[in-house]
């Protein structure tokens, strides 16, 4: 990495070493102070900046990177996430476990306010940004099944109450569905409506990362409850209530993740020649 673009900026470090990480954590601000002996790093990309300097500390002694997706006061909406520079950040510090907690609505009876839910597939509906590290020639990722089976297991080994399987449907925000679109995405046999699901996936998936996501129901969708539809107070009131819970969760995933050696999150490239770097 020296001299490259890509590289770590070292001189912000007292150490003078780049800490390293095995596992990576996008989440919410709230998921500091689960890291202990918490570094700084400033990684550039060649993406631009992520959204925030990455954490690097230990959980559950296995070392883990985090990067607070909204950035450190909550500056970026959902369609302005720098999702390609998180990811590679992640990346370029060793990571290849990707952990994504997130809050998202409901939108079928068999997911409820304060579901933790793991799903696994994806429908990607944003449209607004850059979904992918392919900028040139052509190289077509495989995302049949988008989500690491493996952390997913992991997820509801670590708490039973974790739901697993379903269908998340990403939409552009940053504002909330109409009561027809949800209606619609609810007919189509999806669970789970999110912001932020992609492109997350997809480019882990490019830099041969296992990923998965761990999402929070915090409501039920406009067009999946009677009454006013989704009230953003509503949203941040019921996360708070559930950090700790959330917070336990991952930190028992990340004391048990197995090796991710082999695993088709990263063997799909194997022996292909990439129309991109991986850091
Ligand atoms: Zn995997």
């Amino acid at each position: 990495m020296t001299g490259q673009t890509t590289g770590l900026d070292t001189t912000e470090l007292n150490t003078g070493q780049t800490p390293r990480a095995e596992i990576g954590v996008i989440g919410g601000t709230g998921l500091y102070e689960f890291l202990t002996d918490a570094e700084e790093v400033q990684v550039e990309t060649p993406y631009g900046d992520p959204s925030a300097p990455v954490t690097v500390g230990t959980v559950a002694g296995r070392s883990v990177a985090f990067v607070p997706r909204h950035g450190r006061s909550h500056q970026y909406p959902p369609h302005a996430i720098p999702y390609r520079a998180n990811l590679w950040a992640l990346r370029s510090l060793g990571v290849t476990q990707v952990l994504s907690p997130s809050a998202v609505g409901g939108l079928r009876p068999e997911v409820a306010p304060g579901d933790l839910v793991t799903p696994d597939q994806l429908v990607d509906r944003t449209w607004r940004r850059i979904p992918s590290y392919v900028e040139r020639g052509a190289t077509h990722v495989p995302l049949a099944d988008p989500y690491c089976a493996r952390i997913a297991k992991t997820y509801a080994a670590a708490d039973p109450s974790v739901k697993t399987g379903g269908t998340l449907i990403v939409i552009e925000g940053p504002r909330f569905s109409t009561r027809a679109e949800s209606i619609h995405h609810a007919a189509q046999g999806w669970t789970l409506v999110g912001m932020t699901g992609a492109p997350e996936a997809a480019l882990a998936r490019e830099l041969r990362m296992c990923y998965a996501p761990l999402c929070l129901v915090t409501d039920m969708d406009a067009g999946a409850a009677e009454g006013e539809g989704v009230d953003e107070d509503d949203v941040y009131a019921l996360f708070a209530e559930n950090l700790e819970r959330m917070r336990t969760v991952l930190a028992d995933t990340i004391g048990s993740l197995p090796d991710p050696a082999g695993c088709s999150c990263s063997s799909w490239a194997d022996g292909k020649q990439l129309a991109y770097d991986i850091p």
